[in-house]
């Protein structure tokens, strides 16, 4: 079958065959439909050699739908055919975290070897993909695939990062929304959704600051060096209840920090590299709380999924082939691709998801 790999660090990915996994005891064979293409494949392809944690070559795509095409021995929870999602972060299972449905902060899977498709083990860039468990799955019922693959990502990091900060989300308030990609354009979605707040978003393209208006923004502001005075203007020189960075560079931060109020909340995304001091002389006004949220829990990858299901958050899409995958990946890079880029394995998809 074909896979688009990592394979060698520092090179752009490629598009290889590959044998045709077989599930083990346990695992259940997914026939990939849609797999989307996050900004963090770029920043691992962009580590240095001697910190690459990874074995090469390595299968990309965390954001995976597919249809069930085989089931191990013992996999009783789904049925060949059915349409599935793949909930990414995979834990351990067993411990309190993963029984609360919070792999993604389970603390034992590294050490047990265990990782995320895409991120250490084979991931949705292929024709098949193999998931560990029918726990990893969630039913589609009835969301359109290409839809559902950059929900798994895209729309559950930004709805989990929202929700710690919903208390804080009230009449009246604003909430920041710095870089309007993938993530960036379901946040804006997310916080119309579920809070009354005025959403501003900051981009550097004009063509992300029209989608982040189509997609619900208030009010759209160019991420340049006026932008933290702006944002104070627009808030009444309070500052913004929430600023969520989805950029996470020295400069967004800068911005984050400058235009967060007091008791507000600063909430990283990004993978930039860039860091944000706290503490008392740190330049953050008092009470600020800040946190870098990982991915979401499976329950929220649930709450992501009937979202779209109402209509309430829909992906806004690029599609491409299995071949075009290395393309996207560098119109990625060059900021060219609005909302997210889906690569579709077996060709174009009928909305049911078969
Ligand atoms: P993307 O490339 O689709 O979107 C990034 C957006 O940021 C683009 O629209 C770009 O124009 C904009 N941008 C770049 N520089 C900017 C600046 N200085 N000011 C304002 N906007 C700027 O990326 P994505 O896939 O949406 O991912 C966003 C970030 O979130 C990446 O760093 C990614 O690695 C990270 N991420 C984190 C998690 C997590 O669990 N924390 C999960 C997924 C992705
Ligand atoms: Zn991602």
């Amino acid at each position: 079958m074909k896979a688009v790999q990592y394979r060698r660090v520092g090179h752009a990915p490629e598009v290889v065959e590959v044998p045709m996994p077989e599930p083990g005891p346990g695992q259940v064979l997914l026939k990939v439909t849609a797999a989307g293409l996050c900004h963090s494949d770029l920043a691992v392809m962009g580590w240095p050699e001697q910190q690459f944690p990874y074995a090469l070559p390595m299968t990309l795509g965390h954001e995976g739908v597919g249809t069930v095409a085989a089931v191990g021995a013992g996999v009783t929870a789904v049925v060949e055919g059915e349409a599935v999602a793949v909930y990414g972060p995979w834990g351990c299972g067993r411990c309190r975290k993963c029984a609360e449905g919070k792999e993604n902060c389970c603390a034992y899977a590294a050490g047990l070897g265990i990782a995320p498709p895409g991120l250490g083990r084979p991931g949705a860039l292929a024709e098949y993909m193999l998931v560990d468990s029918a726990r990893h799955l969630v039913a589609l019922d009835g969301v359109d695939p290409v839809q559902a693959a950059p929900l798994t990502d895209a729309g559950l990091t930004p709805y989990h990062a929202i929700r710690r900060s919903l208390p804080k989300l009230l009449p009246g308030s604003t909430a920041v929304v710095i870089g309007v990609g993938g993530l960036g354009h379901l946040a804006v979605q997310l916080l119309r959704a579920l809070t009354p707040a005025r959403v501003v978003a900051l981009d550097v393209g004009k063509e992300k600051l029209e989608l982040a208006r189509e997609v619900g923004a208030h009010e759209v502001l160019l991420s340049d060096g006026e932008a933290a005075a702006r944002l104070r203007e627009l808030t009444g020189g309070t500052g913004a209840e929430v600023v969520l960075d989805f950029v996470g560079a020295e400069a967004t931060l800068a911005v984050a920090a400058a235009s967060v109020a007091v008791e507000g909340d600063v909430i990283v995304v990004g993978l930039g590299g860039g860091t944000l001091p706290v503490g008392f002389g740190g330049g953050l006004p008092f009470e600020v709380s800040a946190a870098f949220p990982y991915w979401g829990s499976r329950t929220e990858l649930m709450d992501v999924l009937e979202l779209a299901r109402q209509g309430v958050v829909s992906a806004h899409v690029e599609t491409f082939t299995l071949e075009q995958a290395p393309e996207a990946y560098a119109r990625l890079h060059a900021g060219e691709i609005g909302g997210r880029a889906v690569v579709l394995p077996q060709g174009p998809v009928s909305p049911s998801g078969v």
